[in-house]
């Protein structure tokens, strides 16, 4: 860092747009509930925020080298200021994946440890969970027995980039790096924080993520994040707060089961939007064809699923004694005028009409109060017309069959 001289806006990494002066902070912050245990270096770092995709970033190490990075971030220090990235990390991951992969590990699936660090991660799954076919590789680390000198371009069905984006200085430039080793039904795991969202009032200071001194260049939005998925024609699922996918296409028999196994279970957290009632529910089911989450954005909506066929349920498991709950659907989009009108709902086994109301950005469904205690479970079952694809209506680029976008909420 020669200048401490900054233009009040620049352009965003990811999608170009204008990007203005957001908040300084001192280089020797950490991702620690103290930022400065180390005292200040007297060297101030900022960053910019997109004014259309929220993409927070800092320009200031646009400049360093391989060797610059080496010397004065990923030194011998680094585990000071990262502790878990030894070895807790990667074996917490292990711990996550490996029960989700194993069985179907002898099944040709190739998997990719990306930014792998020592490639301990792919050493515990093969200790511990008998996972062997996982390849290890690190563009700025040591290289690994399993993958140096192999041509791995297009290879894998399954790469895990686990807290990697934030640390690239041109996300855009290494995510094609990365989705060039993708196969063609192949999808990336994705860990990382996305912004809170109070940021504008935490700014950089108040959020610990955001730390130059880890190595946390880029911090994303949902919407940088999405659009940095949809430059390489891949979507952005969530699967977790800090968790995402992002996969090409899923109609390949041989990763989809492994897709499903990763993705079970909590994807349809972010389906409900009220985040404290989920003490409150035991499971929400999905049944029929569904399409996996996708992030809107919208006032009202956070996450919604497309309905990929004609006939599709909900089941809500509801915990014991919980208070009576009101079941909300929020139509965010349907594939052609009329589909909402033409859907007929039953809930429980009884054909019920929704109360309908048109708010801004979405179609209310409310179902009404269930009373919690004479039937822990809400089945929600509806019939649509025929699913359509875009690329069918209007020569988009989606090849998918969809029907409704939904949210579901519960209050
Ligand atoms: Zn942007």
């Amino acid at each position: 860092m020669k200048s401490n001289k900054h233009q009040e806006t620049t352009f965003c990494k990811i999608c170009r747009g204008i990007a203005r002066l957001f908040d300084i902070v001192d280089f020797n912050k950490i991702v620690c509930d103290i930022p400065y245990p180390r005292g200040l270096a007297g060297i101030p770092v900022y960053y910019y925020r997109c004014e259309s995709c929220r993409h927070l970033f800092t320009i200031d190490f646009d400049a360093w080298s391989a060797d610059d990075f080496a010397k004065q971030i990923y030194n011998e220090d680094y585990i000071f200021v990262d502790p878990e990235y030894l070895e807790k990390r990667p074996h917490d991951s292990a711990i996550y994946f490996g029960p989700k992969l194993n069985g179907i590990s002898d099944s040709n699936l190739k998997i990719l440890d990306y930014g792998s660090g020592l490639g301990l991660l792919a050493k515990y799954l093969a200790e511990e969970y008998q996972i062997y076919n996982v390849d290890s590789f690190d563009p700025y680390g040591i290289p690994s027995p399993s993958t140096e000198g192999k041509n791995m371009e297009h290879l894998y069905d399954f790469i895990m980039a686990i807290e990697v984006f934030e640390h690239w200085v041109e996300p855009v430039v290494e995510m094609a790096k990365l989705n060039n080793l993708l196969g063609d039904n192949g999808f990336i795991y994705v860990s990382t924080q996305l912004q809170p969202t109070n940021i504008t009032r935490l700014g950089c200071a108040g959020w610990s993520y955001a730390s130059p001194r880890n190595g946390h260049i880029n911090l994303y939005s949902k919407d940088s994040l999405a659009l940095l998925a949809r430059y390489f024609s891949l979507r952005l699922e969530s699967v977790g707060s800090e968790h995402f996918m992002f996969p090409k296409t899923r109609n390949a028999s041989k990763t989809t089961t492994a897709f499903n196994r990763l993705v079970s279970g909590v994807l349809w957290r972010n389906c409900v939007i009220a985040e404290d009632i989920l003490t409150h529910i035991n499971a929400i089911e999905f049944n029929g064809s569904w399409h996996g989450n996708e992030p809107a954005d919208t006032k009202g909506i956070q996450w919604f699923r497309w309905t990929g066929s004609d006939h599709s349920s909900i089941l809500i498991r509801i915990a014991q004694g919980t208070r009576p709950l009101t079941l909300i659907i929020r139509v965010f989009i349907e594939i052609l005028p009329e589909f909402l009108e033409k859907t007929t709902w039953k809930l429980n086994g009884e054909l019920v009409k929704p109360l309908t109301s048109h708010q801004d950005n979405f179609i209310e469904l409310n179902f009404g109060v269930m009373e919690i205690d004479r039937q822990p479970e809400i089945n929600l079952d509806f019939v649509t017309p025929q699913v359509q694809s875009p690329v069918s209506i209007r020569g988009a680029f989606d090849d998918r069959n969809l029907g409704l976008a939904i949210g579901v909420e519960l209050r």
